[in-house]
């Protein structure tokens, strides 16, 4: 730290992102990206559009948010575009949370959650998964502020159903509900439908999982017009440009690519079920994964040495350090002969340590 950082945030404590490693080639199994390119489609508006680059983007996102609104069902002003969704979540710990109205979310969810928490300056509580790492809705009934929920939840893979979200949204009135549904396209209940009838909710979505865009920072969220333009103010004092022409275009090819965006989704969630299944047989014991990724510990190896002895064979897998899921690794899924490799250095780790 220089001597120039500022005393406000001495105590920060920044984000972990996955290795993005440079030393040789791995198989990487680590941030839940896409094993899947874009579709040639997509790769074209980006070169079509980098031609006008001179000029600004529109700050507004006009085109997306109309082709957002084609796909969703939602009016645009229910919208909002965003570089990635962490800027859409971050703008809602500034636009929701106060000294008054803490965050709220689970002790085991999204790492990035208490880190926005603490750059917007706003206190936050936890409330702990159960022993089995389920949410129980419950928990929330009486939140006492701003609930963020990442349905599907990382780094469990388990999802709630939507009627369990609306219970929560409905015994909150006073305060906002956000739901991040950077997963949802893999297996679990989207609460977009709900829009409409709860003016406390905001809905979150990626384009970094399941429309393989995670280089191109590409997110949204969907809520009432009134909490969109709360972000919108926020946006406006912060990064107006912060989806760039490319991007933009980007997503625009993108919905335009449903039937590419479904089948590579369908494609995960078999081989999902292929990797749960052979691992189990090796007596992994992994959660109902609703997700891209799987979240698996063995009784025989500790987590750690797993992910150790695993990035020694060339495959990187995500280790937390957390004291109630460090014996898990989460495990990305990947291309189904990806997943075999995996399997196979399982199975051979396994051997070694017997
Ligand atoms: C990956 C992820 C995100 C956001 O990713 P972006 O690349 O910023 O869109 C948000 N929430 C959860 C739970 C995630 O795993």
């Amino acid at each position: 730290m220089s001597r120039f950082f500022s005393e406000e945030y001495a105590d920060l404590d920044p984000y972990t992102p996955g290795e993005q490693p440079r030393d040789g080639v791995y198989i990487k199994l680590n941030t839940n990206e896409s094993p899947f390119p874009p579709h040639p489609a997509v790769t074209e508006a980006v070169e079509r559009e980098s031609r006008r680059l001179h000029l600004y983007s529109d700050p507004e996102s006009r085109e997306l948010r109309e082709a957002l609104s084609a796909a969703t069902g939602l009016k645009p002003e229910e919208l909002m575009a965003t570089n990635g969704s962490d800027e859409a979540l971050f703008f809602a710990f500034l636009a929701f949370c106060s000294r008054h109205t803490p965050a709220v979310f689970a002790d085991i969810t999204y790492g990035f959650y208490p880190v926005f928490a603490q750059s917007a300056r706003v206190p936050f509580q936890e409330i702990p998964l159960k022993a089995d790492l389920t949410l129980d809705p419950a928990d929330y009934y009486q939140a006492g502020g701003t609930v963020f929920i990442a349905n599907p939840n990382a780094p469990t893979g388990l999802a709630l159903g939507r009627k369990e979200i609306e219970g929560i949204l409905e015994r909150n009135p006073y305060t906002v509900c956000v739901v991040d549904e950077a997963y949802v396209d893999f297996g679990a209940e989207s609460c977009l439908p709900l829009i409409r009838e709860h003016d406390n909710l905001l809905v979150v979505q990626t384009f970094s999982k399941s429309r393989s865009l995670a280089g191109g920072r590409l997110g949204f969220a969907a809520g009432n017009p009134d909490l969109i333009q709360d972000l919108n103010t926020i946006r406006y004092a912060v990064h107006p440009y912060s989806v760039n022409r490319m991007t933009a275009a980007a997503g625009i090819a993108c919905l335009a690519q449903e039937k590419y965006t479904r089948e590579n989704c369908r494609t995960i969630q078999k081989n999902r079920e292929w990797a749960a299944g052979a691992l189990r047989r090796l007596g992994f014991i992994l959660t109902d994964s609703r997700t891209n990724f799987l979240f698996a510990r063995h009784p025989a190896v500790d987590g750690e040495t797993l992910y150790r002895k695993l990035r020694e064979k060339r495959i990187l897998i995500r280790h937390f350090s957390a004291e109630r899921i460090r014996d898990y690794n989460r495990i990305t899924v990947g291309s189904r002969a990806e997943m075999e490799k995996l399997v196979a250095a399982a199975e051979a780790i396994l051997k070694e340590s017997r």
